[in-house]
């Protein structure tokens, strides 16, 4: 599957990734007040939290093998 990266020591918390998933891979975890990777599986590479971060804190690594798979 995708990974997808965050790096939370350049983080400032705005939400906005968390927001711009629509898969809802992206979750906001309230105790340490910073995005988290739920549901990495349901990724479809569409980069736009990492095209929307404007701190470029995420890396969205693709996994093509494993995409081509799961929407069979
Ligand atoms: S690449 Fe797209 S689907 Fe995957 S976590 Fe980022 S916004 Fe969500
Ligand atoms: S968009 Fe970037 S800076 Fe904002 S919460 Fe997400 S990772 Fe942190």
């Amino acid at each position: 599957m995708n990974t997808i990266n965050i790096n939370l020591d350049a983080c400032d918390g705005c939400m906005t990734c968390v927001k711009a998933c629509f898969a809802n891979v992206l979750r906001w975890e309230k105790p340490a007040m910073s995005p988290v990777v739920a549901y990495a599986e349901d990724c479809v590479h569409c980069n736009v939290c990492e095209l929307s971060c404007p701190r470029g804190c995420i890396e969205v690594i693709p996994d093509f093998a494993y995409m081509r798979w799961s929407a069979l």
